[in-house]
C-alpha cells in the first residue's frame, strides 16, 4: 500500500467525459490499495476567463476580489469529481484551501504556500478510506481569512506540497503529454521523452519557459523531497498494468540519474520584451538609479548587458522584463530619467528568449560557442546572452523560435534515441 497525490490539469479535466475518465484513474489506484488525495485544476479555458471578467469589471481592481473570482475554478472541479467518485462507489469528498487549511501568505494572485494540515486527511484515509479531492492553485491568507491564489498554473504547486503535507510516496502530475520532453513536443514533434530529470534542471526548464511544471512545484519538491512523476491522463484507465513502469518522466535526485547528457533539453519563453536605454553616463550608481525603482515596483529584470555606446564616452543598457510588464516597465523608466539621464529608451516586444539546459555544461567547455555559431550560420541575430552553471539564455527575433529552438534541438543530438 502506498500513499498516492494524483494531480489533474486543466485539459485533463475540461468536461465532464474527462472527469469521468479522472476518476477511473482514481479507483484504479484506490483499488490496488492506496491511500489517495486528489489536486485538480479548472476545466480548460476557465480561469483564462474568469480572469477576463476581472478585467472588464475594472482594469485596476483588487487582487484579493481577483483571488475570490478565480478560485472559483478549481472549486467547481473538486466537487464535480466528488461528485462522478461516490457515483463509481469510491468514497471521496471535495476540499477547497481554506478548508483544510491550506495557508498562504498574502500576495494576491501569487502566493506562496506557509502550511498544510495533513493530519485531517490521513485519518480519514485511515478510518473511512475517504479519497481527498482537493481544489487545486487556492488557499487562504491565515490572518485576514482571505482567499488566495499560487499564480498561474499553480495546481502543480497545491498537488506537491500536499503531498510534502501527507508524506506521498509519489506525486503523479497527470497532463496531456506523457511526460517532459527535451523540447516542447508541440513545436517540435521530434522531441523525446526524458526519463528522468533532475530537480535543477526541471527547475530551469520550468522558469525559463516550460509551464510543463510551475516553478515553484519543482522548489517544493527539491526541498521536500517529493518524488514527482509526470505522465499522461489520457491513457485509458483500463489499459495501465498496475504492476509494469508506466511511461512518464520522474523529477528526482541528480545522483539518481546514470547517463546523464551535457545538454538535457531546450525551453523557450516568448513573454519577453528587450529595453535599451541609450548613452547613459558611465558613472557608478546609475544601475542603482535603473534597477532600483524597477524592483520598488516588482519588476522583474532578467538579462542585462552593458556595452559601450556609438560615441565612446557613454554606454548603453540592455536588459529584458516580463512582456506584461512593458508599459509599467516604460512607465518607471521615463519617471526616473531624469535621475539615471539617458539619451533614449529603445524598447522591442517581439523577442523570444531561447534557453539550453543540462547539468552536464558544469563539466563541459565550449556547449554555447557551438550555439552561437549555429544560430549564426541560420542568420539569427543574437541581441543578448545570460550563461550560468547549467544553462545559457539567448535573447533573439521572436520570428525565429521555432528555427532557432529546432536547430539547437538537432544540434546537441536531442532528437536521437
Ligand atoms: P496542465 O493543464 O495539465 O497543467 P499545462 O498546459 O500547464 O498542463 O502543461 C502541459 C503543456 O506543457 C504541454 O501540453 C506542452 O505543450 C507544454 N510543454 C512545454 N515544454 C514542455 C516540455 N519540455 N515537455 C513537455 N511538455 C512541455
Ligand atoms: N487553473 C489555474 C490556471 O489555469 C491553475 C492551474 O491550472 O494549475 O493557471
Ligand atoms: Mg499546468
Amino acid at each position: 500500500m502506498a500513499r498516492l497525490v494524483m494531480k489533474f490539469g486543466g485539459t485533463s479535466v475540461a468536461d465532464l467525459d474527462r472527469i469521468r475518465n479522472v476518476a477511473q484513474h482514481v479507483k484504479r489506484e484506490v483499488d490496488a490499495g492506496h491511500e489517495v488525495a486528489v489536486v485538480v485544476s479548472a476545466m480548460s479555458g476557465k480561469t483564462n476567463e474568469l480572469v477576463g471578467w476581472c478585467k472588464e469589471a475594472a482594469a485596476l481592481h483588487d487582487a484579493r476580489e481577483y483571488d475570490a473570482v478565480v478560485a472559483s475554478g478549481e472549486q467547481v472541479t473538486a466537487g464535480l469529481l466528488a461528485i462522478v467518485l461516490e457515483g463509481i462507489g469510491v468514497n471521496a469528498r471535495s476540499w477547497q484551501g481554506w478548508q483544510l487549511p491550506i495557508t498562504t501568505s498574502n500576495a494576491h494572485g501569487a502566493a506562496r504556500i506557509l502550511s498544510i494540515n495533513g493530519d485531517e486527511l490521513i485519518k480519514r484515509f485511515k478510518e473511512r478510506g475517504e479519497v481527498a479531492v482537493i481544489a487545486g492553485f487556492q488557499g487562504v491568507h491565515k490572518d485576514t481569512g482571505r482567499i488566495t491564489t499560487l499564480g498561474r498554473g499553480g495546481s502543480d504547486t497545491s498537488a506537491v506540497a500536499v503531498a510534502a503535507a501527507i508524506q506521498a510516496s509519489r506525486c503523479d502530475i497527470y497532463t496531456d503529454v506523457d511526460g517532459v520532453y527535451t523540447t516542447d513536443p508541440r513545436m517540435v514533434p521530434r522531441a523525446r521523452r526524458l526519463p528522468k530529470i533532475a530537480y535543477e534542471e526541471m527547475l530551469e526548464f520550468a522558469s525559463l519557459g516550460a509551464k510543463v511544471l510551475q516553478v515553484r512545484s519543482v522548489e517544493l519538491g527539491m526541498v521536500h523531497n517529493v518524488r514527482i512523476f509526470v505522465r499522461s491522463s489520457f491513457d485509458k484507465p483500463g489499459d495501465i498494468d498496475p504492476h509494469a513502469e508506466p511511461p512518464g518522466t520522474l523529477i528526482c535526485g541528480e545522483e539518481e540519474i546514470v547517463e546523464q547528457q551535457v545538454v538535457t533539453g531546450i525551453a523557450f519563453s516568448k513573454d519577453e520584451a528587450q529595453i535599451s536605454l541609450r548613452r547613459i553616463a558611465d558613472k557608478p550608481g546609475v544601475a542603482a538609479a535603473i534597477f532600483g525603482p524597477l524592483a520598488d515596483a516588482s519588476i522583474n529584470v532578467d538579462m542585462i548587458v552593458q556595452n559601450v555606446s556609438g560615441d565612446g564616452q557613454t554606454t548603453d543598457l540592455t536588459f529584458t522584463v516580463p512582456a506584461a510588464d512593458y508599459e509599467r516597465a516604460a512607465d518607471v523608466l521615463a519617471k526616473a530619467r531624469k535621475a539615471v539621464g539617458y539619451e533614449r529608451l529603445d524598447g522591442a516586444t517581439d523577442v523570444a528568449k531561447v534557453s539550453v539546459i543540462g547539468v552536464g555544461m558544469r563539466s563541459h567547455a565550449g556547449v554555447a560557442a557551438r550555439a552561437f555559431k549555429a544560430l549564426a550560420e541560420r542568420k539569427i541575430n543574437i541581441r543578448a546572452i545570460t550563461t550560468s552553471e547549467i544553462k545559457f539564455s539567448l535573447l533573439i527575433d521572436a520570428e525565429y523560435t521555432e528555427l532557432a529552438v529546432r536547430t539547437l534541438h538537432s544540434l546537441y543530438e536531442l532528437d536521437k534515441g
